[in-house]
This record gives C-alpha cells, sequence and structure tokens, in this order.
C-alpha cells in the first residue's frame, strides 16, 4: 500500500470450498492455498479481506480470524444443507447464499469495495452483489469446464457452461493464471480480450526454499541414500499417478539397480480415493513402504520437507490449470518432470528446471527420470535454476500486480459515475 491507496475492502467468494480445508483430499487444493496465501498477503499489507464460503458443519464458527491480521473467513451456514454438498446443490443454493453474504454486510456492518469471485460457482453470487452494491467484480475461474471436460472426454455440463459464459459477460475483469488459460477464455468463451489481466499464483518463497535432503528424509525414515520420487496433489485420474506406477514398473525392468534405490512418495488422498492407485501398486509388484510410501494427506506447513527429500518431483497430469505443486517444488530447489499441459508448460523450462514429458507415456517418463537420477551435476544445476525461477512468482509480487489491477479499475469505475 502507498500513500495513493488507502486499504481495500475486499469480499472474496469462494461457494464450494474454504480456505481452511484440509488440504490434497476431495476438491481441496490450489485454489484454496491461493485464496488461503493471496488474502494474507493483501492483509499484511492493511487492505481487509473477507472469505466468503458455505459452512458444512452446521456447528462450526461464522467468523474465523485466524488467517492473520487482516483476513476473515466467514462461513454461511445454508438451510438444509448441512454437510458437503454436491455443486449442484450449492448452484440451486445461490441465491440463500447471495442473502446470507449481504445479512453479514449489513449487519456488521462493512462496505466493500471490490467483489473477486473464484470458480464458477461462485460467479452468480458476485454478479448480484456487484448489482446491489454497485461495486465491480473480478472473477478468477482457476479451471474452465469446457478445458476439463474436453480433456476427460465427458460431455460438459451445460448449467456450468451456460454460467461460465455468462460470468465471462458480466465481470468487469478476469484473472486468467496463464496466457493458455487467456486463449481459452477468447477462443471458447469469446471473452473481450481488454478484461483479462494474467496474473499468475505465487508461492511463498520463504516458505518454499531449497533446503537440505538429509534431515527430511530422516525424519521421513527414508534411506539417505535412496533416490527419491515425489508426487503431491489430490488423487483424482486427470493426475495421473497411475502413470508414474507404471513408469517405475519399466525402470525396474530397465535398471534393476537403480531401482532397488527408488522410493516413490505420494502425498495427498484419503484411503478412498487411494483404493485404486494401491491396486495398481499390488498388481504391478510395487511393494509398499518399500518402493511406494503412501504419505496421505498432509497441511501445508509440512510440504516443504516433503519437497526437500526429494531428488525431483514428477507431475505427469492430463490437464492443470495451473500446478501449485510444480511452483512449490521449483521454489524448494528441485527439477521437476512434468507434462506440458496449462500452466506446466509455462512454469518448467525443459532442460533448465525440469524436464517436460507428453501424457501417457509412462516409458518417456521412465526415461526421464532415469536421465536425471543418473546425471548429479544436471539434476543440481536444473534445482538452482529452479529455485531462481520462481522468485518471479512470489506472492509479494503477484500481490503488487493484482492491487494495481484492482486500483485501476475502482479508479475507471470511479471516473465512469
Ligand atoms: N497440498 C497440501 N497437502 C496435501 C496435498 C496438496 O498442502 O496433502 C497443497 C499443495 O501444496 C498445493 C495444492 O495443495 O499448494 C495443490 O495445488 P495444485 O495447483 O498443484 O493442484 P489442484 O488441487 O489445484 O489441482
Amino acid at each position: 500500500m502507498n500513500e495513493f491507496s488507502p486499504p481495500l475492502k475486499l469480499a472474496f467468494i469462494s461457494v464450494h470450498t474454504s480456505p481452511l480445508a484440509q488440504l490434497g483430499v476431495q476438491k481441496s487444493g490450489g485454489m484454496n492455498v491461493y485464496l488461503h496465501e493471496l488474502a494474507r498477503e493483501l492483509g499484511r499489507r492493511g487492505h481487509h479481506i473477507d472469505i466468503f464460503t458455505h459452512r458444512p458443519d452446521p456447528a462450526g464458527r461464522e467468523v474465523d480470524g485466524s488467517m492473520g491480521a487482516g483476513s476473515r473467513v466467514i462461513h454461511l451456514a445454508l438451510k438444509g444443507l448441512p454437510g458437503p454438498r454436491s455443486q449442484e446443490e450449492l448452484f440451486e443454493a445461490r441465491q440463500q447464499f447471495a442473502a446470507g453474504v449481504i445479512r453479514f454486510a449489513t449487519r456488521n456492518p462493512i462496505r466493500y469495495d471490490l467483489v473477486y469471485s473464484h470458480y464458477w460457482l461462485s460467479g452468480w453470487v458476485a454478479e448480484k452483489l456487484k448489482e446491489i452494491w454497485q461495486i465491480p467484480f473480478i472473477q478468477m475461474f482457476h479451471t474452465l469446464g469446457q478445458m476439463k471436460h474436453r480433456i476427460a472426454n465427458r460431455s460438459f455440463p451445460s448449467t456450468r457452461t451456460r454460467e461460465e459464459l455468462r460470468i465471462t459477460e458480466r465481470a468487469d475483469a478476469i484473472i486468467a493464471a496463464t496466457p493458455a488459460e487467456r486463449a481459452q477464455l477468447r477462443w471458447l468463451y469469446r471473452a473481450n480480450r481488454r478484461k483479462i489481466h494474467i496474473v499468475p499464483p505465487g508461492v511463498d518463497t520463504d516458505f518454499f526454499q531449497p533446503r537440505p535432503a538429509e534431515p527430511a528424509r530422516r525424519h521421513l525414515a527414508l534411506p539417505p541414500q535412496a533416490k527419491v520420487l515425489l508426487f503431491v496433489g489430490r488423487i483424482e485420474p486427470l493426475k495421473a499417478v497411475d502413470d508414474i506406477l507404471k513408469a517405475l514398473a519399466q525402470i525396474r525392468v530397465l535398471r534393476p539397480a537403480v531401482f532397488r534405490e527408488l522410493r516413490l512418495l505420494i502425498v495427498g488422498g484419503n484411503p478412498h480415493e487411494l483404493g485404486p492407485i494401491r491396486q495398481l501398486a499390488t498388481r504391478l509388484a510395487l511393494r509398499e513402504k518399500d518402493t511406494v510410501h503412501f504419505l496421505g494427506p498432509l497441511p501445508h506447513s509440512e510440504l516443504p520437507r516433503a519437497y526437500a527429500a526429494a531428488d525431483a518431483v514428477i507431475m505427469p497430469s492430463d490437464y492443470e490449470s495451473f500446478g501449485m505443486v510444480a511452483l512449490e517444488a521449483l521454489a524448494s530447489g528441485r527439477p521437476v518432470i512434468a507434462t506440458q499441459v496449462g500452466g506446466l508448460a509455462h512454469l518448467i523450462e525443459d532442460g533448465h528446471t525440469g524436464y517436460h514429458i507428453p501424457t501417457r507415456e509412462p516409458g518417456i517418463l521412465a526415461d526421464r527420470i532415469l536421465h536425471l537420477l543418473s546425471h548429479e551435476k544436471t539434476a543440481a544445476a536444473m534445482g538452482h535454476n529452479a529455485a531462481i525461477s520462481a522468485q518471479r512468482y512470489s506472492w509479494q509480487r503477484i500481490g503488487d500486480e493484482l492491487l494495481a489491477i484492482f486500483q485501476r479499475l475502482l479508479s475507471s469505475v470511479q471516473r465512469d459515475r
């Protein structure tokens, strides 16, 4: 904040998921981290941020200020909707949600300057708030339905597509995480080019920074000389964890000596979600606790240690709108082997900070893993480059870029009045 920019009051809308939710299971991942970290960054600068989200636990408290100065999470109870609910049910409850936000702001009382809405489910609410409060709204989709469903080869749910089209039309500005997302917004949703601003998510470069492997491995009871590969993320088919297991099975045949030293850590997923992956590991005779370690979902605070323990982080995703995990791995000074899709195509520089691989090619993944593990100097240089490349994404810089957009938008609205 400088002398020209008074503190802003911002309402973030995230109907279906809370920044305080447990990460790495069900639908909680990058977007939750984005909201949490951005709100903290802006809060530290003296702005006020309220993040409105659905309250799945009726006994839970409405206002949670545990995120630190300047930011609060407001959990809104929806009548008839206790417990985690489907996206369809939450969409049906959109009027009730918008009414809850308005009631909160009237009761407390607070006048927001701007609404920042996340994911398609929040757009309707944001538009309503814009109408009633006469303030602008900015949208970030995080994933676009048409992209996700194209990749998964499923038909598009029409409600989501219709909503995304409408939000694209009505939002005062749209934040795209990558140039690829901007192109998708332009071509698939006919978005006005002038509305779209490319601002990627950030990473906490003090929290995620290069750390020595040895203490981390000791903590995780891994042999110090092991070759450690790491996967972090929600367990869903598009993340292609199965390809990592298939690659390991190929390495066993190609280079048995390397295979004996290999350890794959899988972070994320509840027992139900991990069921099919465990079955595949058994079918491929990859022994648990020997080759494959299922660490389950880890609190974000424990992730620096997981990255520190790894020689490389593997992301063979079919699609990734951004890929915070890749960014955290780079900031931790670890090379990333990832498919060249969505945000991963921009985050990783092939041969410089990691390797790009084609989707669904476990043989090529195996080859790249072997190459990296057998060229220690190259791997170390890549790790060094990786940490440097992540500096561009510090939350401080991302916060500056977003605030500049917020402020430009607010002054243009004032001028038009
Ligand atoms: N994450 C975590 N604990 C876990 C699994 C994941 O803290 O057990 C975090 C991870 O550090 C990253 C986010 O969840 O910040 C996942 O974001 P990404 O963009 O990679 O994937 P998404 O969930 O958005 O598909």
